[in-house]
């Protein structure tokens, strides 16, 4: 059961072939049995997955179950979970239970999903490799020794060793796609403004975004169209119907333009991985699409603008956890200075406190012109290069990690490097743009994802592109081989 998909496990309970609770055990045993050699889950809920899955076979008995009913999913640990530890990958909020549900919590639970668990991640979701979490690196599946990407690492690794048929991610610079793509899945990032924030602790507020991690593009297009939608919790969230995503995944590609643009296969591209993405662009060609050469002029302004908009961001997000209104508090402070500064030095870990110094410093007075302000000209720059893209193509391809999968320590001392991973992700949030990453190959063992980047609000094409793409090839349906 555990080799399914979410189309092949909907099918399988409308037939009764199996029950939610049956399903739900097997994959509860497989958490128990793999996840202390992956750590790609914080929290493991069993009792609530079991209550949910046996509430879904009886509403399957009523004759009320949806596509996704009785199916298992795995939460990333920054959406809150009602009674359920939310801890955001930090020490700041190891003992945090939350209240309530995010919204995208709500939708898939009243879609009758079963929560298995929570799964790790970069702390505060800083990272890009999942090795800034309290709790501890994740492994990826396909090599132990390699990273599974971050932030949404735990998520990545759960799905991709089978231990759940999805998860769902958070993305601010390319923490969905580019763990898709380091462990071999199909993950998509909406448009800013399609999926409620509402529940999910907040990182950068203007590029977050909540999407999912799951096998195929089929699967995506289930979730996505559960977990979209208005929101009136969230002022950013965009009032427009959510279209039927999976009635468009067959629609032909004949006529339709891709934009291959220069700057995203230039120096720093590792050749093997250019050569699978160019092997995909060619299968592309075979369905009938035209592939253009484009430019984005301003890409190697994504990274330095991106690292003041998100810090600045994230200093203002996180002055909420100061050990009084939220998060971890010292024992025996001196005074109120002393319970702020030590419950912050003692909940933070460094990554999370580096952001916070230069965002602090970003946006001081003096400094708010040369950099803050800086940076949303370039963030206007790089939305204006998508725009002239757009008139010319339907979607933008490209490497989603300008690597595969690096060694677990490798770049963790050296927060530069470690940046420049996200080289080809950080631009499409900084414009609102949904992207999606699906797997095009390999080098060695370890899987190279391909990024689709559409228009605002042009998931539909994005998963219909990437599901003709999984109808001819069959990279998306490798298992880790110590996971089979
Ligand atoms: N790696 C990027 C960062 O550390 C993006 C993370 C994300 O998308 N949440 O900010």
């Amino acid at each position: 059961m555990h080799d399914k998909t979410i189309a092949q496990l909907s099918a399988g309970l409308a037939a009764g072939e199996f029950s939610s609770e049956e399903l739900t055990r097997s994959l509860l045993e497989r958490i128990e049995q793999f996840n202390p050699g992956l750590n790609a889950f914080i929290t493991v809920t069993d009792d609530v997955a079991l209550s949910q899955a046996r509430a879904a076979d009886e509403r399957r008995r009523q004759g009320q179950a949806g596509p996704l009913t009785g199916v298992p999913i795995a939460q990333k640990d920054i959406f809150c979970t009602d009674g359920v530890r939310t801890s955001c990958g930090s020490r700041m909020l190891d003992r945090f239970i939350a209240p309530y549900n995010a919204t995208v919590v709500e939708k898939l639970n009243a879609a009758g999903m079963v929560m298995l668990g929570k799964t790790n991640m970069d702390e505060f979701a800083m990272g890009s490799s999942n090795e800034n979490s309290f709790y501890g690196p994740v492994r990826n599946p396909w090599d132990l020794d390699a990273v599974p990407g971050g932030s949404s690492g735990g998520s990545a690794a759960a799905v991709a060793a089978r231990l759940t048929p999805a998860a769902t991610g958070t993305d601010t610079g390319g923490s969905i796609r580019q763990p898709a793509a380091l462990c071999g899945l199909t993950g998509i990032k909406p448009t800013y403004g399609r999926v409620s924030r509402w529940g999910m602790i907040a990182y950068a507020s203007s590029l977050d975004q909540g999407g999912p991690l799951a096998r195929s593009a089929e699967d995506c297009a289930l979730l996505l169209g559960a977990m979209a939608g208005f929101d009136p919790r969230d002022s950013t969230s965009v009032d427009r119907p959510v279209p039927d995503y999976v009635a468009a995944l067959d629609r032909p590609l004949t006529g339709l333009k891709i934009g291959l643009p220069k700057e995203y296969f230039g120096e720093g591209l590792d050749g093997a991985v250019a050569r699978a993405v160019a092997a995909a662009i060619a299968e592309y060609r075979k369905l009938g699409a035209t592939v253009l050469d484009i430019s984005l002029p301003n890409t190697h302004l994504a990274i330095p603008a991106y690292y003041v908009i998100a810090p600045a961001e994230c200093s203002s997000n996180l002055a909420r956890f100061d050990g009084v209104r939220y998060g971890h508090r010292c024992d025996q402070p001196k005074d109120l200075l002393d319970l702020y500064t030590r419950s912050r030095a003692e909940g933070f870990g460094p990554e999370v406190t580096r952001r916070i110094l230069v965002g602090t410093f970003a946006l001081s007075a003096g400094y708010y012109d040369a950099y803050y302000l800086k940076a949303q000209q370039i963030r206007r720059l790089i939305s204006n290069d998508f725009q002239q893209a757009f008139a010319q193509v339907d979607l933008i391809a490209g490497p989603t990690s300008p690597t595969v999968a690096f060694n677990l320590g490798e770049k963790v001392d050296d927060p530069i490097t470690m940046y420049l991973s996200d080289i080809y992700t950080i631009a499409v949030n900084l414009a609102g743009l949904p992207g999606l990453s699906l797997p095009v190959g390999f080098v060695g063992q370890r899987p190279v994802g391909l990024q689709l980047i559409g228009h605002h609000f042009a998931e539909e094409c994005l998963l219909n592109a990437a599901h003709r793409y999984q109808q001819i090839t069959d990279w998306h349906t490798r298992t880790p081989p110590a996971f089979a």
